[in-house]
């Protein structure tokens, strides 16, 4: 099956989807993004990462590119077409093609907006989870409205490369005061000794996940007590359990931090059963 792209308007192969070379989104990274899980044909939690596009277009007054009913459309064509099951769904929209210039540019200016999706095979995220994965800390270097979900992820990328040059798979930035903020695409949490879980708030300083959202009701639906309060990384070395989350990898399991293991050094019990339970409780929208 080939691979097809949504690209201002029209479906197209990959090898033609192209963007302009004054995209405001390549030149100044004047955009924003949304990766929406799919599973078992279905996308998760969509009305929830399209009212995070909605904040995010509205911090950095852009307008909606089309419709939000049309843009649901759009999103659902191209996991049908490309016959994706299992795996993500991106939406980017930028504030689109002018000449180069830091201020805005004219208010006509047409939004621009690519959408692709990819399969992931299930299994090898399935053993992944079964694994759980290393992760290392930096310290946070980014700018402070990490709240946009821009795709201005320079400092995540060479965080995440970083993590993969030491063998890891996410590193987490940390503030001077030693806490946790988050990872380089996925927010950090543990589960303290008296078994609470315990992640950041998410009012500033981290993006507010979707996944992370989904998975406080998941919690609310186990009976698990959950504390919004900062970690530090201590605590985490010291914590019974410790998971990132994202769309991209719904509860992983995290089993050494800095090349120290987490608790016995594999993924807890709480870790795991919430990852079972995600499905079930998060929102389903057939593709
Ligand atoms: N933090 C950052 C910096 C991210 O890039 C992501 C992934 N988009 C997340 C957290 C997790 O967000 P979500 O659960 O919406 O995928």
């Amino acid at each position: 099956m080939p691979k097809i792209a949504y690209v201002n308007g029209r479906y197209l192969p990959h090898g033609q989807a192209m963007v302009h070379v004054e995209d405001r989104g390549y030149q100044f990274a004047d955009g924003v993004y949304e990766v929406c899980e799919v599973a078992r044909g279905y996308l998760i939690d969509m009305t929830r990462h399209l009212n995070r596009l909605d904040r995010s277009l509205r911090e950095l007054q852009i307008a909606w590119p089309m419709r939000r009913s049309a843009l649901e459309v759009v999103l659902r064509e191209v996991v049908r077409r490309n016959g994706v099951r299992n795996g993500l769904v991106y939406l980017q929209v930028t504030r689109g093609v002018a000449r180069r210039d830091h201020v805005f540019p004219a208010s006509a200016t047409r939004p621009a907006m690519v959408v692709t999706a990819k399969r992931i095979d299930p299994e090898t995220v399935a053993r992944r989870a079964a694994d759980g994965i290393k992760i290392i800390t930096v310290p946070e270097n980014r700018w402070e409205r990490v709240d946009i979900k821009s795709v201005g992820l320079l400092a995540n990328v060479l965080a995440k490369q970083q993590a993969k040059e030491a063998g890891a798979q996410e590193a987490w930035f940390v503030d001077p005061d030693r806490t946790v903020k988050e990872g380089g695409s996925t927010n950090a949490w543990i589960v303290d000794q008296e078994g609470k879980l315990v992640t950041r708030p998410a009012d500033f300083g981290i993006l507010r996940g979707i996944t992370r959202t989904t998975l406080l009701d998941v919690a609310a639906k186990l009976g698990l007590t959950v504390e919004e309060r900062p970690f530090s990384v201590e605590e985490a070395k010291r914590a019974r359990e410790v998971f990132i989350t994202s769309a991209t990898t719904i509860v992983m399991p995290v089993v050494a931090i800095d090349g120290e293991p987490v608790a016995n050094g594999h993924p807890g019990s709480t870790s795991l059963s919430l990852r079972e339970a995600f499905f079930d409780i998060a929102e389903k929208t057939k593709a």
